[in-house]
């Protein structure tokens, strides 16, 4: 799947048209959480039919003027954020469990249709609402041209609402593969405060400067919001150049990810990183960290994007003791984290803590690999002959003196 973004053209009213059916499709997304929480769906057919029961209604004449695959895209999303809860519930996740909530006006808002309730114009340069709201047709701007892909081949119209503008995004059903020359590379990558990503031959990526420039002006600009009285026209104003303003960090520090990503998994033939939970990263408050956090979970999608298309695996292995563990003996050195240096009091390795802890999240990932691997084998032979008495004391010698991979 690939997805293309373009901006939608059109008037003031047009785009009222557009707000009447997001909010439309928040009604029935909420709608269904409602009646969820009241018992009344229990499955997720349940909550097809409910679209069915919300737009059969006379309460509600609005909702039978959404596209009827609109409405059933509600009802996925509005499952899959019950699915999500249970889900959380079942693996005994600590803390919060994400009960559903009804969505709230936002400005960021959107809504999907399928394959029915829009169409593109011969030359694939307009798009025309057909259910009825009758929101009509709107120019589209973008870089992207929609002409190589068939009308069969996108899935999905999503309508996103920024504090910009309209926009329209095409899913197309297209799987896109890169020819890559082997590199005989393979690497490891911790993230850090002090620099973006250290990898396993000690290349430290510097955070942006923009980062920081921009989390100054968005600084400024909370404190001018929180300045403000509430519902007036000054704090309307205020708001939007506020939203406007974390647009464009977004989309400033999706570029410079996006270019880094395709750059790692182009230059190795094997990547491995670290599993961070997000939900961690959101316990966090501090805006400088937020926002390298957000930078660093948007590179991460990209590495797996990218290694889809290139045939380079990415493999997210579990955090613990990365930094602890000596990469060189495995010996533990306890360090706190204002030790910048690795210094393994067992075999005398030193290196810088990053590097080192770069190595052993390659390390643990190859293991992770070859382990699921080599399981299937061996359950898909049944039995395991291999002689064991050889290959121990050859192991243990090569241990000591294996060298760190530069
Ligand atoms: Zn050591």
């Amino acid at each position: 799947m690939i997805v293309y973004e373009m901006k939608l053209q059109g008037t003031k009213s047009q785009y009222r048209r557009l707000d009447e059916a997001i909010r439309t499709g928040r009604f029935v997304r909420n709608s269904i959480i409602k009646s969820w929480m009241d018992g009344q769906i229990k499955s997720r057919k349940d909550a097809y039919s409910y679209c069915k029961v919300l737009s059969d209604s006379p309460e509600f004449p609005w909702v039978s003027k959404l596209n009827s695959m609109a409405r059933q895209a509600q009802a996925e999303r509005a499952w899959a954020s019950i699915e999500r809860f249970y889900r959380n519930c079942r693996q005994k996740l600590p803390g919060k469990k994400g009960f559903p909530k009804f969505k709230k006006y936002q400005v960021r808002a959107s809504v999907e249709y399928k394959t029915s309730g829009w169409k593109l114009s011969e030359d694939k340069r307009y798009l025309t609402f057909s259910d009825k709201f009758e929101a009509g047709t709107f120019k589209l701007w973008g870089s992207r041209n929609l002409h190589f892909y068939q009308l069969k081949q996108i899935k999905r119209v999503r309508v996103i609402r920024r504090h910009d503008g309209y926009y329209a995004q095409f899913v197309i059903d297209h799987t896109r593969e890169e020819k890559k020359e082997l590199t005989g590379k393979q690497t490891g990558l911790d993230v850090g405060l002090n620099y973006f990503y250290t990898d396993c031959s000690g290349t430290q990526i510097e955070n942006p400067r923009f980062l920081r420039k921009d989390e100054g002006k968005i600084k400024k600009l909370q404190r001018r919001l929180s300045r403000t009285q509430k519902g007036s026209q000054n704090r309307k104003k205020a708001r939007n150049r506020l939203g406007r303003a974390h647009l464009k960090v977004s989309r400033r520090r999706n570029d410079w990810v996006c270019k880094l990503a395709q750059h790692v998994i182009q230059s190795n033939d094997f990547v491995a990183i670290e599993n961070l939970r997000i939900r961690n990263m959101l316990k966090n408050h501090k805006l400088a960290k937020s926002i390298s956090d957000a930078a660093w979970y948007r590179f991460r999608e990209w590495l797996e994007y990218f290694g889809r298309i290139y045939g380079v695996p990415v493999i997210a292995v579990e955090p613990a003791y990365t930094s602890v563990d000596c990469s060189n003996c495995g010996e533990q050195v306890v360090k706190t984290l204002s030790t910048r240096t690795h210094r393994c009091q067992h075999c005398g390795y030193v290196a810088d803590r990053d590097k080192n802890a770069a190595i052993n999240i390659l390390k643990s990932a190859l293991h992770k690999l070859s382990n699921t691997v080599g399981q299937t084998e061996i359950n898909a032979s049944g039995e395991i002959d291999l002689c064991l008495s050889g290959e121990t004391s050859l192991s243990k010698s090569t241990r000591r003196k294996r060298k760190p991979k530069q």
